[in-house]
């Protein structure tokens, strides 16, 4: 690198100056972050080094505490970095990200796999009884030791060595496997005239009116590969033609020959996770993940997947499309193109309800206000527009403050969908909450790819749009009510298996009359959405079920099994998925949700690999907690609110999470309210 190692004028490395500690985006480049990680890894580094050089006897103090204050400019230059990664990259900034990812994982090594500071860890962690530790001190202990243990700190050093090959080589697959993804998403629009549009309403028409333009086909319509734009057309478009070919693209994402195929970068990860597995004594990588997590084995995870997997009736739904194919007159097999399509018709004709009719109701600033308002019901926040100076002037600030106008933290949300921003939706953080450093509150995003509307013309979400905001801030609340001293266990910082929990249950309260009723209103007149409307809606919940359960649990199964591969054999990503298909009997009408080319969850990082099942894991928990405030006949319960506070959501990684969830309900989950939910309870397996 020829940039000066220090330099006065990079805005990272000084003190940030900005409102609730926020960069100075503007003064941001993207050449600041290499010079900016070099230092800020290695005063990292020196930081741990000191801890594992010590010569004063291992205390709490020196050794867990040091390392919990360390890595701060750290912390701060990967959050950013992550933030525009993900939200708002570009050619430079994707070179710089495959630069550092590898630097990142080798620093990461250098702290896991240091001996002398593992001598440390564990001998403190061997006298923790008598340490006169609080109950979160203890817990910050024992999340060290099993980490450095899980990491392989107490292997040999071959061993060791291995890991950390393995590791580096991990971190540039996976940031190579997302940025394939984003340039065949980039890549690709399907270009269309006027007389092409045949069935698609009309904001799925402003949208790809606006995507055209985006995209430099003026007086065009472009429809593009985010979820919201395929999803809508696939359901409206009546050129059967269109429909497939679009569907193609969208599912050959990753698998098109060339230089963004991801299956070799695939099969190299699954082989390389198996390897770790095996050299940390676990048969294969998904035993090894899910030892940590609260599921505790493939076998548990497993279990309940195929108890669901057996109970969706997606062959009844097959056959009323199919019959509603033919009586259009049609003279073909359903085929994966066309089940939105006629799922959408057969919607409408059985609960008179269409999607466009809905979504004149569902304005995205207005859900945005319903999800605040849930959070004023049960936590006593409030959200006030913040002007502060952003990333992208899509993304929107609001300062959070509690019952008693104390400062929570700040919530941003990124909504709209753009080439600069992989697809999908997810929640990040620039700074989490702790109390060891000071009082230092958090500030939490929200980034989503909802279709942007013309300029004039107001943001419409689709239902499951609306589901998705209310999840995604079901993450954000998860991060700024945390309420932890030590960074470890801030917030999101919790089980994979446990983390989709606070998501999942938010999105119970959208449906509720009480925010339905008040925020569903109709763009240009006004008016609330009618009793009758919403009824229809709340009807048609478990209709389609069959077909999104097939669609995420396959997902979850050939996760599982392709992580349950031993080490050491040779993988054609193709053909396994193709035969793990078969295995499980999957109908040839349903494609799977994300397919391994594509299955950013698992190999964009390893953040979800072996743990996609997490969602329906903790769907289990969610319909059960959410029983628990309809047994009190308020969804709003205060009693409960106050229980869900203390013990899931400020709680972080303050206990085990079958501990916090007993504590929050008094017992554990059963999948009895799942079940119910997806309207497979009634199901004889
Ligand atoms: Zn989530």
């Amino acid at each position: 690198m020829n940039a000066p190692e220090t330099s006065p004028d990079n805005p990272l490395l000084g003190d940030w100056h900005g409102r609730f500690g926020l960069p100075p985006f503007a003064a941001v480049k993207h050449d600041h972050f290499r010079p900016a990680f070099d230092r800020a890894l290695a005063a990292h580094r020196a930081e741990i080094e000191a801890v594992a050089a010590s010569k004063m006897a291992p205390s709490f103090d020196n050794t867990i505490a040091a390392l919990e204050r360390g890595g701060c400019d750290l912390d701060r230059v990967s959050n950013l970095f992550s933030v525009l990664a993900g939200a708002d990259t570009g050619d430079a900034l994707e070179a710089v990200e495959r630069e550092v990812s590898p630097l990142l994982a080798r620093h990461s090594n250098a702290l896991y796999l240091n001996r002398a500071l593992f001598a440390r860890i564990d001998d403190l962690w061997r006298r923790r009884d008598s340490l006169r530790l609080s109950a979160e001190q203890a817990r910050v202990i024992e999340r060290y030791h099993t980490r450095f243990v899980r990491a392989g700190a107490a292997l040999d050093q071959p061993a060791q060595d291995r890991l950390a090959a393995i590791n580096e080589r991990l971190a540039s697959l996976g940031t190579q496997f997302g940025q394939n993804v984003l340039a065949d998403e980039k890549a690709y629009a399907l270009v269309l005239e006027e007389g092409d549009l045949a069935g698609l309403p009309e904001f799925a028409r402003a949208n790809a009116r606006a995507a055209a333009e985006e995209r430099g086909h003026r007086g065009k319509f472009a429809v593009t590969l985010g979820r919201s734009a395929v999803e809508s057309f696939l359901q409206f478009s009546s050129r059967r033609d269109l429909r497939e070919k679009l569907f193609q693209a969208w599912i050959r994402r990753g698998e098109g020959g060339g230089a963004t195929d991801n299956r070799a970068i695939v099969a190299e990860i699954v082989g390389l996770r198996a390897e770790r597995a095996k050299l940390l004594g676990f048969p294969s990588f998904a035993d090894y993940r899910l030892d940590d997590l609260m599921a505790k084995s493939p076998a548990n995870a497993r279990h309940l997947l195929e108890d669901v997997w057996t109970r969706a009736q997606a062959q009844a739904e097959r056959d009323a499309l199919q019959a509603l194919v033919a009586e259009e007159g049609g003279n073909f097999a359903l085929a994966p193109w066309d089940w939105r399509y006629y799922a959408e018709k057969l919607r409408k004709a059985r609960y008179d309800l269409d999607e466009a009719e809905i979504k004149p109701y569902l304005q995205l600033d207005r859900m945005i206000e319903a999800a605040f308002e849930t959070a004023r019901r049960l936590f006593g926040l409030s959200f006030t527009p913040a002007n502060v100076p952003l990333y992208h002037p899509d993304a929107r600030a609001w300062e959070v403050t509690d019952a008693s106008g104390r400062h929570v933290g700040l919530f941003i949300g990124d909504y709209f969908a753009r080439t600069s921003k992989h697809s999908g939706a997810w929640m990040t953080s620039l700074r989490d909450q702790e109390k060891l450093m000071g009082d230092i509150h958090p500030v939490i995003l929200n980034i989503c790819n909802f279709a942007k509307p013309a300029a004039g013309e107001p943001a419409l979400l689709s239902f499951e749009d609306a589901r998705t905001l209310f999840h995604e801030f079901g993450h954000a609340l998860h991060g700024l009510l945390s309420d932890v001293t030590y960074p470890l266990l801030a917030g999101t910082a919790v089980p994979s298996d446990f983390v989709e929990l606070p998501s999942q249950l938010y999105e119970h309260w959208l449906e509720t009359p009480e925010i339905l009723q008040k925020y569903a209103r109709n763009a240009s007149t006004g008016k609330a959405m009618p009793q009758t409307l919403i009824d229809k809606v709340l009807a048609t919940r478990t209709f389609n079920q069959g077909f999104a359960t097939v669609e995420f649990t396959a997902c979850a199964l050939v996760d599982l099994d392709i992580h349950s591969l031993p080490a050491g054999k040779a993988l054609d990503v193709t053909e396994f998925e193709r035969r793990d298909l078969e295995r499980i009997h999957m109908p040839a009408e349903i494609v799977m949700r994300h397919r391994l080319p594509h299955f950013q969850h698992l190999f964009a990082g390893g953040g979800y690999a072996a743990g996609y099942y997490s969602y329906m894991w903790s769907e289990v928990l969610d319909a059960d907690a959410f029983e628990a405030f309809k047994e009190t006949g308020d969804v709003f319960d205060p009693a409960t609110a106050k229980r869900l506070r203390d013990f899931i959501y400020s709680a972080g990684n303050l206990r085990d999470p079958a501990e916090a969830y007993k504590a929050f309900r008094g017992r554990l989950p059963t999948a009895d309210a799942l079940l119910k939910k997806r309207g497979l309870d009634a199901v004889v397996v």
